[in-house]
């Protein structure tokens, strides 16, 4: 499928095809650790790559490759890895670039898991990062060293929504001969495409908005074939992080619906973010589709929409917070978000426990902070509910 049709034509089309074997329409799983080769001599080629074929799931697989190859168009790039996780394609992505002596220019504002790794796992290896608490390009530039060999961002962040400007670190990186990684999980390519606006691989954990319906965990890495291919026989292959076959058909299923679920995800979040933004126990709403939110005018420049993710400062601090989270009924109490339901975390007193006070409210998690993944319900029940979770 070639990647001049539209989104949604891709989403649907893109990797797969009809099985010529059987006709079989939509995309078998290949549920086989092994894949076996006519004699010593086919064998000896698929080993030395000069045939393509499969060998063993680890190094590839049938339904793992349309998946990848779905991704690729989706995200408008050369080529594509499958991965266990996010945090597997994350910390895959990030070892394709780093190792020993090499230095990460990161924004502060960053997915927990994503931020450890980088700050406590690389200086195992020899490497470290410096993270850059502000959200402007030159602050990026300033942090650049002789040794910096990636750039790595994500925007919208969690669970504050922070923008930062994709063109612009493109654009750094481009210019300074640094890569450039962004974490497109919040946003999904069906409103942000990072790598046409100049960046140079995209990351998701695909156990979200990809996936879309909470029941299958992977993730995804776009970018240069040159440089997935080297992820692909060396990073992923000896780090080992290779998503299931059965994980892969699951979310192929999911992105068949991608380009319907976001825009009514997006429609709903904006309904319930206009409730919340006139409600008088609310305080301050992070999400960028609203006027006043200051990453609104770069949000609207780089994104088709705004997403579907926003926060809430509940008055009352840490316990209006729990308050909230506690008395809703539609909203699961859950981690995770992009699923087709709505879900609902107090950050203080959950994900962000063990980061201390100080450094919480630096990051703008502040004590009544409720973060929202709103999901497919209709929004008159999702406001329904919020409105009697706050009176209380
Ligand atoms: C969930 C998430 C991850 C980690 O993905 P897993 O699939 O849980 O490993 C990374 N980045 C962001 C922005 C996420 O929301």
């Amino acid at each position: 499928m070639n990647s001049e049709k539209q989104f949604a034509t891709l989403a649907v089309h893109a990797g797969e095809q009809i099985d010529p074997l059987t006709g079989a329409l939509d995309t078998p799983i290949y549920q086989s650790t092994t894949f076996a080769a006519a004699d010593s001599a086919e064998m000896a080629a698929l080993y030395g790559g000069e045939k393509p074929g499969y060998m063993y799931t680890r190094y590839g697989n049938p339904t793992l490759h349309a998946l990848e190859e779905k991704l690729a168009a989706l995200e408008a790039g050369e080529a594509a890895l499958a991965a266990a996780t996010g945090m597997a394609a994350i910390s895959t992505a990030i070892l394709g670039y780093i190792g020993s002596g090499d230095h990460v220019v990161a924004s502060r504002s960053l997915y927990g898991a994503a931020y450890n790794f980088l700050n406590k796992k690389l200086p195992r290896m020899g490497a470290c990062t410096t993270f850059v608490p502000s959200l402007d390009p030159a602050d990026f530039e300033r942090a650049l060293q002789p040794n910096t060999r990636l750039i790595y961002f994500e925007t919208p962040t969690n669970p504050v929504l922070d923008v930062l400007d994709i063109g612009a670190l493109g654009e750094l990186g481009r210019s300074r001969g640094v890569p450039t990684m962004i974490d497109n999980t919040f946003a999904s390519p069906a409103l942000q495409q990072p790598l046409k606006l100049g960046v140079t691989v995209v990351v998701h954990s695909a156990t979200k908005y990809l996936c879309g319906h909470g029941d299958a965990m992977g993730g995804a890495i776009i970018g240069p074939a040159d440089y997935i291919s080297e992820l692909r026989q060396d990073v992923l292959r000896d780090f080992g992080g290779v998503m299931s076959p059965f994980n892969a058909w699951l979310i192929l299923r999911g992105i068949h619906t991608l380009h319907l679920r976001m825009p009514a995800q997006c429609a709903n979040a904006r309904q319930v973010a206009s409730f919340l933004a006139g409600h008088p126990k609310v305080e301050r709403v992070n999400y960028p589709g609203l006027e006043r939110h200051p990453g609104h005018a770069l949000a609207a420049r780089q994104m088709k929409d705004f997403g579907a993710m926003m926060s809430f400062e509940v008055k009352g601090g840490y316990e209006g917070g729990r308050q909230v989270m506690d008395r809703c009924r539609i909203f699961a109490r859950a981690a995770s978000l992009g699923d087709t339901r709505s879900l609902i975390v107090h950050s203080a007193s959950t994900s962000h426990r063990a980061v201390p006070r100080d450094e919480r409210r630096a990051m703008g998690v502040s004590d009544g902070l409720v973060r929202l993944s709103i999901g497919v319900e209709a929004a008159e029940d999702l406001i329904e509910d919020l409105d009697q979770a706050l009176a209380f």
